[in-house]
């Protein structure tokens, strides 16, 4: 694991000092083996984990500078973009948010109190934080989630106006995209472009969305209304 992140590392050109370095393999060990208990991830081979958790959530780091910003990271799973990310720039002042108690769970009670690493932690279905937590991050990531459309009703609420939404996307980003025109607009955002890394292999796109005005107050629906008549 710890060769695959540094060559990793050099490759996208993120320079750490040693000890977030070694942060960063302890959260990527915490996650193997608490794996084999609970189900957080369906990688169990190390270097994979690197690479697909690890370096995949790195490239944020790219994308945007990060320091001192809030973000949120929904449907963060066993911790992912989140944790990384908070492991390599620590000014990040970082919310997870996940329906999953049991991951959640051990996130907020095990895994980051053993890095000591300071998060926030709602635990429960993202449109219904949406009226609560409403436009108050400058910075809102996600990853495996859902399709863009409907992620961009879910996500888009919780970024202010002038912050940015990163949404995490594999091949089919072009074609999400496309699908998603309408809903960016709706919500009172823009797109503004896509990235694109290498990682294990394949293309990894982050799509960089503008929060240009508010969103309608009636957005999020329910999740059985926004599949059944997506924006
Ligand atoms: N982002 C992580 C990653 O890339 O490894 C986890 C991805 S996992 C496939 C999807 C996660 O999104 C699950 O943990 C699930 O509970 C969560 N999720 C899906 N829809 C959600 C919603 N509406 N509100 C909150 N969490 C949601």
């Amino acid at each position: 694991m710890k060769q695959t992140l540094l060559d990793g590392l050099d490759r996208l050109e993120i320079a750490l000092p040693p000890e977030r370095t070694e942060q960063l393999l302890a959260f990527g060990e915490a996650v193997l083996e608490k794996n084999r208990f609970m189900n957080l991830t369906a990688i169990t081979d190390p270097a994979q984990a690197a690479e697909l958790h690890l370096l995949d959530s790195l490239t944020l780091l790219k994308v945007l500078p990060l320091a001192g910003k809030s973000l949120l990271d929904v449907g963060t799973g066993a911790g992912f973009p989140g944790v990384p990310l908070k492991l390599a720039e620590p000014s990040l002042r970082l919310t997870l948010l996940d329906s999953l108690q049991k991951r959640m769970h051990w996130l907020e009670t095990e895994a980051l109190p053993t890095l000591g690493v300071e998060a926030r932690f709602l635990t429960g279905r993202a449109e219904d934080f949406a009226k609560e937590q409403r436009e108050r991050y400058d910075v809102v990531c996600s990853r495996a989630v859902a399709r863009l459309n409907l992620l961009c009703e879910l996500c888009l609420p919780f970024v202010h106006k002038g912050g940015y939404f990163l949404a995490m996307k594999g091949a089919q980003a072009e074609e999400e995209l496309h699908e998603a025109a309408k809903a960016i607009r709706v919500l009172g955002a823009a797109y503004e472009r896509t990235e694109e890394f290498e990682i294990g292999g394949a293309v990894h796109s982050v799509i960089v969305i503008h929060k240009t005005g508010n969103t309608p107050l009636q957005y999020p629906r329910s999740w059985a209304r926004m599949k059944q008549k997506p924006l």
